[in-house]
């Protein structure tokens, strides 16, 4: 679903979850995309009452009464939105004019996902570098790619991923480089409750896996 009139410099991506099935891809049912938004609104609706219900709370409170569809409609239009195709962000280019050819980073994009095992918060910050491979892209739209793939249940290993990925398609360069760090609600406030650890990935592709330009994107990160 993509917008009219879109200029000839966004390329229309195959999508990467829906084309072809690989490890990264998040696990999506083939009808995945057969209700439409309200309707999946209506269904999560009914689904979140019964869970409160059940809990013992009782939903005739004013407090508690719009809880069921403001959890549901935050699911599908925010913090689930990165499931649907149709929110992946256009990329828009441009040509390397200048000819740079050094290591681009983008450090400390903020991100909130969800870990998908407990489906609770996990919050953290990005941090992507590439090589131009003869194309730029607009720097606000790696901080769109990173929250795109952020608004789906997550695992921190394929999140990672998936933005080397995308990136490494859009940019048709393997010269990418992704390292993130996160905290896990799911660590912090049940289980072993340890508050103050970190996780952190990294997903180093083409000149990444040298040493050296490793060392550099480290650098620039932790600078
Ligand atoms: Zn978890």
């Amino acid at each position: 679903m993509r917008q009219k009139g879109i200029s000839s410099n966004i390329r229309p991506l195959k999508p990467l979850d829906a084309a072809s099935e690989t490890h990264w891809n998040t696990p999506l049912r083939a009808d995945a995309f057969d209700l439409s938004d309200d309707e999946k609104i209506e269904q999560i609706e009914k689904h979140v009452r019964e869970i409160m219900l059940t809990l013992g709370l009782d939903l005739t409170d004013d407090s508690l009464n719009g809880t069921p569809k403001r959890v549901a409609k935050m699911y599908v239009k925010e913090v689930f939105s990165g499931l649907n195709p149709k929110n992946r962000p256009h990329a828009r280019l441009f040509e390397n004019k200048y000819n740079y050819d050094q290591m681009l980073v983008e450090k400390d994009i903020t991100f909130y996902s969800h870990c998908e095992h407990h489906l609770v918060p996990i919050y953290g910050r990005a941090h992507v570098a590439y090589f131009s491979g003869g194309k730029v892209i607009g720097l606000s739209k790696i901080n769109r790619i990173v929250q795109y793939y952020a608004k789906r249940p997550q695992v921190q290993e394929r999140l990672t991923v998936q933005i080397g990925k995308e990136l490494e398609a859009i940019l048709e360069t393997k010269d990418v480089g992704v390292v993130i760090d996160a905290n896990h609600m799911c660590v912090a406030m049940r289980g072993v409750g340890d508050t103050n650890s970190k996780t952190g990935t990294a997903y180093f592709n083409g000149k990444f896996k040298d040493e050296n330009v490793k060392r550099e994107f480290l650098n620039f990160i932790n600078s």
